[in-house]
């Protein structure tokens, strides 16, 4: 389950019972794969569980953060996000080759996987259910700021719209710029306004009034 390999993502065609076709198939795969001895249907549902509770946006949260304050490590994470990622510790499944893009006043950056749902999980967890549908993945690259409108971000007319397409080898993580109001704040507190979606690039960091 980890190898992940594109143009495998079919659409999903709802049939009368209540499996989409890839949810069919993996049942299919993981019932064959145990019958013959290959898997642990507990290891598997283990590996699930740590991705849905244990890895999600908290990680990416703590990179951005870190970034915000800390500008030698904001260079490293430019430099090489992979190697910078990992020294807080976040390795491992899809998320082997990082790059962070990071925001300014003049860019802002978006971040898709136009032929399946490529994404961070070792930063961001697992993927949002639109991240993996296909208007999300064929319009983010037509029409980004349209997109992102939808998502409630209205961006100048100005800013540059950059769009990153994940592959298998390579995944991103947006770095938001960190909010103008948050002088004086810890760490934790930056970490705490760091959305998913701030690190997608659908939205943007929660102001720190919201702390208040
Ligand atoms: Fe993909």
């Amino acid at each position: 389950m980890s190898e992940h390999h594109h143009g495998h993502d079919h659409d999903h065609h709802h049939h009368d019972n209540h499996f989409t076709d890839m949810e069919a198939r993996v049942k299919a795969l993981e019932t064959v794969l145990t019958e013959k001895g290959l898997i642990d249907p507990a290891a598997i549902d283990a590996i699930v569980e740590t991705y849905e509770t244990k890895i999600g946006p908290r990680n990416g949260a703590r990179v951005v953060a870190k970034a915000w304050v800390d500008p030698d490590f904001a260079e490293w994470l430019k430099r090489d996000a992979t190697e910078a990622i990992a020294s807080l510790g976040y390795t491992g499944r899809q998320g082997e080759h990082m790059r962070a893009v990071f925001n300014t006043a003049e860019t802002h950056n978006l971040v898709v996987c136009t032929l399946c749902s490529c994404y961070p999980w070792s930063v961001l967890g697992l993927p949002p259910v639109w991240y993996k549908a296909p208007p999300y993945r064929s319009r983010a690259v037509i029409d980004p700021r349209g997109v992102l409108q939808e998502f409630g971000l209205i961006l100048p007319e100005t800013t540059r719209i950059r769009v990153w397409d994940s592959t298998a080898e390579l995944r991103y993580l947006v770095i938001p710029e960190r909010p103008a109001d948050t002088d004086g704040f810890s760490e934790e507190e930056l970490a705490g306004l760091v959305t998913r979606d701030a690190m997608i690039g659908t939205g943007l960091a929660l102001s720190g009034e919201t702390l208040r």
